[in-house]
């Protein structure tokens, strides 16, 4: 009988972007006399929300459905670990009064290479400043190493930021696949390593789980170099993106179509005014809209040169000189086309 629910008037008048509110009655004490509490039965709408079901595994209690509505903001499909407080002589209850107006935390997933073997790998990222929530080894057994609780943050991204969010450590989950990097050739090039076929099912595997569970949209789905692209280069131009786009779904491509059509187009002034300010300042605007933190200098300075290069190792790998080409150009405009940012 305790855990039946009422309308009162008290919450039309308390809250007003919330016209009814279902409150317990018996723990229902007004503060104030001008205001009486107006008790009803329980509504058919009431009747017909069925209570979020908890289940515990191993001390640790889990929402089992959707708490809140999908239909009423992004991220509110609700699942995982509830992590409450326990107030000494107090009862905290959870499925009382549970919120439509709730999201998850984790709205980006960013892939990192390690630059190390497995072992440094694991001692590195354990016991030092910096963490990542999985660890895919390079053994090619059937593993993969959770290192960091996901509602927690992990110390993966640095000081990174994708269209209007900045320090993606607070809104990420993290990570890293054991691969050695990349090393320069005689002429400074950057020569980097493949990534097993095993690792890049484990990738695929695990990312398409996390995306699931937290509904993270294509455009949220980022390389460490596309968050912070003047400090990093993993996972590099090597990191299958188009394999898993094509066969798991799993993050942006462009169509090749639009591709083609805006290729046709760049070229037929690219090379005339390739150094002009405001075709440059069009171009930087373009990177910026797309979601890349870059300074509109309308020069082809350094920020520009990296951003162009963590561009081309996420969407053009053949050659990620960092110099921005009709073929880099037209792959941006379509990814743009494709991904308008809200
Ligand atoms: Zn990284």
């Amino acid at each position: 009988m305790r855990k039946i629910l009422y309308f009162i008037g008290l919450g039309t008048l308390i809250f007003s972007c919330t016209p009814q509110k279902n409150v317990k009655k018996s723990n229902y004490s007004p503060k104030t006399t001008s205001i009486q509490p107006k008790t009803v039965a329980k509504t058919p709408q009431a009747q017909e929300k069925p209570k979020p079901q908890i289940t515990n595994d191993r001390g640790v209690e889990f929402f089992t459905t959707n708490i809140a509505d999908p239909a009423k903001n992004d991220n509110t499909v609700s699942y995982g670990s509830i992590v409450s407080a326990k107030p000494a002589g107090y009862k905290v209850v959870k499925t009382y009064f549970p919120a439509l107006a709730q999201n998850f935390r984790q709205k980006y997933l960013i892939l990192h290479y390690t630059a190390l073997p497995d072992d440094k790998s694991i001692t590195v990222l354990t016991q030092q400043a910096v963490s990542a929530h999985y660890l895919v080894n390079n053994t090619g057994d059937n593993e993969i190493y959770q290192l960091v609780d996901e509602n927690k943050r992990s110390y993966h991204a640095g000081v990174s930021s994708w269209r209007s969010d900045k320090n993606l450590n607070d809104t990420s989950i993290g990570i890293e696949i054991v691969n050695a990097g990349y090393t320069p050739d005689s002429a400074g090039k950057k020569i980097f390593v493949t990534f097993s076929y095993e690792q890049m099912k484990k990738v695929a595997a695990l990312a398409k789980d996390i995306i699931n569970r937290y509904q993270i949209p294509a455009t949220n789905v980022l390389a460490h170099s596309d968050i912070a692209p003047t400090r990093k280069q993993d996972p590099g131009p090597l990191f299958p993106w188009k394999k898993l786009y094509d066969e798991y779904q799993i993050g942006m491509w462009y169509d090749e179509a639009a591709k083609q059509s805006y290729y046709d187009l760049a070229m037929a002034d690219f090379a005339t005014k390739y150094n002009e300010a405001s075709f440059i300042f069009n171009i930087q605007t373009q990177l910026q809209k797309f979601g890349y933190g870059l300074d509109l200098s309308g020069k082809w300075d350094d920020a520009t040169k990296k951003t162009i290069e963590a561009f081309q190792y996420h969407f053009r790998p053949q050659n990620y000189d960092g110099i921005m080409d009709a073929e880099t150009w037209a792959i941006l405009q379509a990814l743009n086309q494709k991904y308008p940012a809200k």
